[in-house]
């Protein structure tokens, strides 16, 4: 991992990235479980969960990101990208009962209109 994950969710500057990682790592971990992964999780979620954190970290968006899904630039791979949606998918309508508060603000946040390309990265 990049930088210890409990540095990240810490950060005053990555709050509401450090709720989005908080929400995933719930969905993957009941994506595991739910998929016969008693325990920590299996070696492929843990790669998935390290994947999304280093995403989150680098974000263009910073924290004004949007919701993955609404995003216009896709910065996951094509793998990750499948198997982000596989863990949605699945996790996703359980969320509500297990973690409503997270649920919720997931909820809101895909509401919000995404913005625009930051700076540079709008020119090009
Ligand atoms: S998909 Fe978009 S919003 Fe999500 S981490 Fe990548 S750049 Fe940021």
């Amino acid at each position: 991992m990049s930088r210890p994950v409990v540095e990240f969710i810490t950060d005053p500057r990555f709050v509401k990235r450090a709720r989005e990682l908080k929400t995933m790592e719930a969905m993957v971990r009941m994506y595991c479980r739910g998929h016969g992964h008693d325990g920590p999780p299996c070696a492929r979620c843990r790669a998935l969960l390290e994947y999304a954190t280093r995403r989150l970290e680098r974000c263009v968006f910073g924290d004004a990101k949007p919701t993955c899904a609404n995003c216009v630039v896709h910065c996951y791979g094509a793998d990750m990208r499948e198997q982000v949606r596989l863990v949605m998918k699945w996790a996703g309508p359980r969320m509500t009962l297990r973690h409503p508060i997270l649920s919720l603000f997931h909820l809101l946040a895909g509401r919000r209109p995404a913005p625009g390309l930051p700076g540079k990265l709008a020119r090009k």
